[in-house]
């Protein structure tokens, strides 16, 4: 068996011991006689698997005691309905920060429910960094500031938390959840598909204070009513339960590891390597803002895009995969998530050496 280093921005490479762990419990969890994924989602058996993925979740995030932690399904393409049609609470209207390809779709989504105020966009520089804080246009009635922490596709990230006064701020945090602390009291709302950088695919997690659910739209579907699931403790409908018991499993690893922040630190040390050799090439070109630039995900072009072809051949013969970029910006992008080791990276920046060697 060979593994490969998989730079996929989602679904994405899992920790392997977590991976092994799940392998080594398919066929009977724990004694039970079952895998996880016969279990009825009411047995104690997999109540005890959800409950410890949450309080896992609870600890390395320290959230808050007054917010409720869901477990839902739809994804953050979800949510970007699922988010207005809970949280307009008689408002019609709410602010949203254009910064990029996944912003622009969580606001075009809102729009079916409400009126939304781009209050900044960072669309005139090429969506290349985070509109700064001075600029933005807020509405003082706005019913919540929708912001995407980690704009997956563009490679631009927050490292700032911004003051939105008392109007409650939603994050889409799908691509740097667990990457990094985080001050969940400063957010109303934070919400992500776990297949970036928390799991499998079919999990979606949302982290909401408690004072923001009760209203949702009459229209609403009950399984998407953050008040329905919180009071039925994330089981109003079958939950995802492989997919939860696999991000328990990560999170057990993440804890593992040192918790957030050491996470953090693993994290800045690749995106260092990236970067760091990006800033002394000509060969290659990372277009994003330095203060702004991703930790998890790193856009890079060839200055020379009829290379692309060869450079992707190149990687794959050594065991390196999925690094084109996305369609809609081409080039390159590595995505680094949690899971990704420093050998990883290393051996990425060394092909990318090799590569310039040879064609630069
Ligand atoms: C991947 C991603 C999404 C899409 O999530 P789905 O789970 O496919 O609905 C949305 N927002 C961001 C920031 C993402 O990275």
């Amino acid at each position: 068996m060979t593994r490969v280093f998989n730079f996929s921005a989602g679904p994405a490479a899992l920790p392997e011991p977590v991976l092994r762990l799940a392998a080594e419990e398919m066929l009977d969890w724990h004694g039970s006689g079952m895998s996880v994924m016969e279990m009825s989602h009411r047995g104690k058996e997999f109540i005890a698997i959800h409950a410890e993925a949450e309080a896992l979740l609870r600890k390395l995030l320290a959230v808050p005691a007054d917010y409720k932690v869901l477990f839902m399904q739809g994804g953050a393409i979800g949510e970007n309905a699922i988010v207005p049609m809970n949280l307009l609470r008689g408002r019609s209207c709410a602010d949203y920060i254009d910064t990029g390809e996944w912003s622009k779709k969580s606001l075009k989504e809102a729009q079916k429910y409400c009126t939304v105020n781009v209050a900044a966009s960072a669309k005139d520089s090429g969506y290349t960094r985070i509109p700064p804080r001075e600029s933005w246009k807020l509405d003082p009635n706005a019913a919540y500031v929708h912001i995407c922490s980690n704009e997956t596709i563009g490679g631009v990230q927050y490292h700032w938390t911004p003051d939105v006064g008392a109007v409650p701020l939603v994050a889409d945090m799908s691509s740097d959840i667990l990457s990094r602390p985080v001050d969940v009291s400063k957010y109303g709302l934070i919400y992500g598909g776990a297949q970036k950088n928390m799991g499998p695919s079919g999990l979606t997690i949302v982290i909401v204070r408690d004072d923001l659910i009760g209203q949702a739209l009459p229209a609403c579907p009950s399984a998407f009513d953050y008040k329905l699931v919180a009071d039925n403790d994330s089981m109003y409908n079958t939950p995802p339960t492989y997919a939860i018991y696999i991000a328990g499993l990560v999170l057990k690893w993440i804890e593992g590891q040192g918790g957030l922040a050491a996470m953090e630190a693993h994290n800045r040390r690749k995106a260092a390597l990236l970067y760091d050799y990006l800033d002394t090439t000509s060969f290659y070109k990372c277009p994003v803002a330095k203060a702004d630039r991703s930790l998890m995900n790193v856009p890079f072009k060839l200055k020379d895009e009829s290379r692309d072809e060869a450079f992707l051949k190149g990687a794959q013969a050594r065991g390196m995969v999925q690094l084109k970029g996305h369609r809609s910006v081409g080039g390159m992008r590595a995505s680094i998530y949690n899971a990704m080791p420093v050998e990883g990276v290393k051996a990425l920046v060394s092909y990318m050496k090799e590569f310039e060697a040879q064609h630069g």
